[in-house]
C-alpha cells in the first residue's frame, strides 16, 4: 500500500486470480483496514472424526449454502467459526439455528426425564419455637471465593445463634443449584 502524497488516498496493489492466471491490480481507496486471517481449528480433523462429519478442503466443517448448520451427517449440526471464518454475532445467531435444528430431532423427548420436585410438607410455625436458620454461602464460582475466605465464613456462620445448617455452594443462583 502507498499513500498518494497529494490526495492522501491509499493506493493498494494486489494480486488477484482471473481464470487461473494471476493478475496485478491497483485500487484507490479512502481507508484500508487490515485484518488477520482466520484458519480452521488446529484439531478440526480430530473433532470431525469423533463426530463422523466431513470437512471441506480448507478444514472447515462441510456445509451447504442453503443448509448452513447441517453437516454431512444427519442429526449433527454445526455453527460458528467451525463452519467458516465468522464473527461472534453471526456465530451466536447461527448457534440458535443449530440448537433449533437439534430440537427438531430430539424435541419429542423434551421434558420426559423431568422429575417433579418433592418438598417436605409445610407446617405452621409456632411463635414459641426456636428459629432454625440455614446459611448458604456462595463462592460465585471464584468471583467471591477468590477474595473472601469462604471456609472461614462458613465456620463463622455455624457459630451464630439459631443457625442449624450451613453450606458452601458454587453458583447458588443457577437453576441447578
Ligand atoms: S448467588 Fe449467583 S450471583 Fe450471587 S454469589 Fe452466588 S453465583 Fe454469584
Amino acid at each position: 500500500m502507498e499513500e498518494d502524497p497529494e490526495t492522501k488516498d491509499i493506493l493498494i496493489q494486489y494480486e488477484s486470480s482471473d481464470g487461473g492466471h494471476s493478475v496485478n491490480k491497483e485500487e484507490r481507496v479512502d481507508l484500508a483496514i487490515l485484518s488477520i486471517g482466520m484458519s480452521a481449528l488446529p484439531d478440526a480433523q480430530r473433532l470431525a472424526e469423533a463426530s463422523g462429519i466431513e470437512l471441506d478442503p480448507h478444514q472447515f466443517c462441510f456445509t451447504r449454502d442453503f443448509q448452513p448448520v447441517e453437516t454431512s451427517r444427519s442429526g449433527v449440526f454445526a455453527c460458528g467459526a467451525f463452519t467458516e471464518p465468522k464473527d461472534i454475532p453471526d456465530s451466536v445467531i447461527q448457534a440458535s439455528g443449530a440448537a433449533a435444528k437439534a430440537l427438531s430431532v430430539i424435541g419429542e423427548a423434551r421434558g420426559t426425564l423431568v422429575r417433579k420436585k418433592e418438598y417436605p410438607p409445610e407446617r405452621e410455625i409456632l411463635s414459641d419455637e426456636e428459629p432454625r436458620i440455614g446459611a448458604f454461602i456462595c463462592s460465585c464460582g471464584t468471583n467471591i471465593a477468590g477474595t473472601v475466605d469462604v471456609k472461614e465464613v462458613v465456620e463463622f456462620a455455624k457459630s451464630l445463634p439459631g443457625v442449624v445448617h450451613v453450606e458452601n455452594t458454587i453458583y447458588t443462583c443457577s437453576a441447578d443449584s
